[in-house]
C-alpha cells in the first residue's frame, strides 16, 4: 500500500511528512529537478522570491518546527517595520497591530478613529465583498501608508481590486502583538525550508522522485486508477494505493478538468543584487516606489514587487537601476551599515507570472478535498479560507493527508 504524492511544494512535502510520520509508505514525485515549487531556491541558491511569515502563520511555523528549522527563521524588525516614504522621503517605524500605534511612535501615517474602525469592520467582515479601496476610499492616507502595502503583501492583489473578505480573514488571525511578528528565512529558503523538508520526508521513510512528471492521471469507477509519467513509466494503483495531487490549480484542471480553480494569477517580480557584507538581516517597506519591499542579508539584498502587472512586463536592464536608486535613499534613511555602492551590483530579475491568484471580491473556487475516493487535492488555492501562501500549502497538505487516512480506516 503506497501513497502516491504528486508536487514536492510545500503543500506536497507537508502532506508526505505528515503520511511518512504515521508509518505509511510514502512515495513524491516531482515534474522539476528541484523541490519546493514556488518557494523554491533556484540552481544557484537564490530564492526565487522573498517569503515572509507571521506570527499568525502557526502552521507554517509548526511544520518548520517538525522539520528542524523553526531557529533558521529570524525575526529582523522586531522593533516596527521601517518604512520609507519616497514622496516626500519620510522614513518611520510601523506596527502591524493597532494596539502597537497607541504610543504613536510605531503608528502609521493617516490613522484616526474612522479609520480603525472601518479596517475593523472589514476584519469582523461585515458589509458586502466589495474592493478594499472602495471600503477605506474616506481614509485615503491610511490607505495609502498602512491598507495598501497590507493588502497588496497578504493576496498579492492591489487593493482597487483586493475582497475586503478575503483581507477580513487575514485581519482576523492578528490577534496579539506574537500574530504580527514577522519571520524570514535566514540564509534562504533552500537551507531553512526546502532542504530540511526533504530531509525529514527521507528521514521518516518517503522517497522522493525528481523530473518526473505526471503526464495523465487515469481515473476509473471513482478512483484513480493509473499515475502515467510518460517515458518515466506508468504506476498502476492498487486497491490500498492512494494520492495527494499536491499540484498547481492550472495542472490540477489539466490532469482532473472539472476540479473547480482559480484561473486567474497574478505576478510577483523579485530583484537579487549580489552584495556580500557581513550585516544584520533587515526588511524596510517603501511607498511610492517600485520596491515595496527590501530584504537584507549578508548575501544579498532582494526587492519584492507584488501585484507586478507592470514590473513583470519591464527589462531588467530598466528596473536594476531603479530599484538600487530606492535601495540607496532607505540605506541612507536608515542608517544601514554599508558598503551601498552607486552602481547597482550584478541583479537577477525572477519574474514569477502565475504566483498566487487573484483575491478579487466574490466566493473563491472551493474544490472538494477528495474529488476521487482515493485520491485528496492540496495546494494553496485547495484552502480558500486564507490566501494563497504557505499558511494555507501547509494546512492543505496537512487536511489532505488526514482525509486519506480516515478514508483508508472508514
Ligand atoms: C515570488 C513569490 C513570493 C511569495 N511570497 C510569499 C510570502 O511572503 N509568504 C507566503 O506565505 N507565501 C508567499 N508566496 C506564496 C507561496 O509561495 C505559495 O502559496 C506556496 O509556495 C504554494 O505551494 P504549493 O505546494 O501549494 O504549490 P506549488 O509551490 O506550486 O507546488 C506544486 C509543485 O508541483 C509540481 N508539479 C506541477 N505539476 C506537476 C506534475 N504534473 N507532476 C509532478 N509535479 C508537478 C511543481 O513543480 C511544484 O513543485 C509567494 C509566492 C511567490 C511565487
Amino acid at each position: 500500500m503506497t501513497t502516491h504524492v504528486v508536487g514536492a511544494g510545500v503543500a506536497g512535502l507537508a502532506a508526505a511528512l505528515r503520511l511518512a510520520e504515521a508509518g505509511q509508505t510514502v512515495s513524491l514525485h516531482e515534474a522539476t529537478p528541484l523541490a519546493g515549487g514556488r518557494c523554491r531556491a533556484l540552481a544557484d541558491g537564490t530564492d526565487n522570491g522573498t517569503h515572509a511569515l507571521l506570527g499568525a502563520n502557526t502552521a507554517a511555523l509548526a511544520f518548520l518546527d517538525r522539520i528542524g528549522a523553526r531557529e533558521r527563521w529570524v525575526e529582523p524588525e522586531p522593533d516596527g517595520l521601517p518604512v520609507l516614504d519616497l514622496l516626500g522621503d519620510e522614513a518611520r517605524h510601523v506596527g502591524l497591530s493597532p494596539p502597537s500605534w497607541i504610543s504613536g511612535r510605531l503608528r502609521p501615517a493617516g490613522v484616526s478613529l474612522g479609520a480603525v474602525v472601518a479596517l475593523m469592520r472589514i476584519s469582523l467582515g461585515l458589509g458586502r465583498d466589495r474592493p478594499v479601496a472602495e471600503a477605506m476610499a474616506a481614509y485615503p492616507d491610511f490607505l495609502r501608508g498602512f491598507v495598501d502595502p497590507l493588502v497588496i503583501a497578504a493576496l498579492n492583489t492591489p487593493s482597487a481590486e483586493a475582497s475586503t473578505h478575503r483581507l477580513g480573514a487575514v485581519l482576523r488571525r492578528l490577534r496579539g502583538p506574537a500574530t504580527t511578528r514577522l519571520y524570514v528565512a535566514k540564509d534562504g529558503l533552500g537551507p531553512d525550508l526546502v532542504a530540511p523538508a526533504l530531509a525529514s520526508v527521507e528521514r521518516a521513510g518517503g522517497t522522493i522522485r525528481f523530473s518526473a512528471r505526471l503526464r495523465r492521471l487515469l481515473p476509473q469507477g471513482g478512483r484513480a486508477a493509473a499515475l502515467d509519467f510518460g517515458e518515466d513509466g506508468t504506476i498502476l494503483l492498487g486497491p490500498e494505493d492512494r494520492v495527494v495531487l499536491a499540484v498547481p490549480p492550472w495542472e490540477a484542471t489539466r490532469l482532473l478538468p472539472h476540479t473547480e480553480a482559480p484561473a486567474d494569477h497574478a505576478p510577483i517580480v523579485n530583484l537579487h543584487f549580489a552584495r556580500h557584507a557581513e550585516t544584520p538581516v533587515r526588511f524596510i517597506g517603501m511607498l511610492d516606489a517600485l520596491c515595496q519591499w527590501v530584504l537584507i542579508r549578508p548575501t544579498g539584498v532582494s526587492v519584492t514587487v507584488s501585484a507586478g502587472d507592470e514590473a513583470v512586463r519591464q527589462e531588467q536592464a530598466d528596473l536594476a537601476p531603479r530599484a538600487w536608486a530606492e535601495i540607496l535613499r532607505a540605506a541612507k534613511a536608515f542608517d544601514l551599515p554599508g558598503p551601498w555602492p552607486e552602481r547597482a551590483p550584478t541583479c537577477r530579475v525572477v519574474k514569477e507570472r502565475r504566483a498566487t491568484p487573484r483575491h478579487r471580491p466574490g466566493a473563491p473556487p472551493r474544490p472538494k478535498r477528495m474529488p476521487l475516493a482515493n485520491l485528496a487535492l492540496a495546494g494553496d488555492w485547495t484552502y480558500p479560507d486564507l490566501p494563497a501562501t504557505i499558511e494555507a500549502s501547509v494546512l492543505s497538505g496537512e487536511e489532505a493527508a488526514r482525509a486519506l487516512m480516515a478514508s483508508a480506516r472508514g
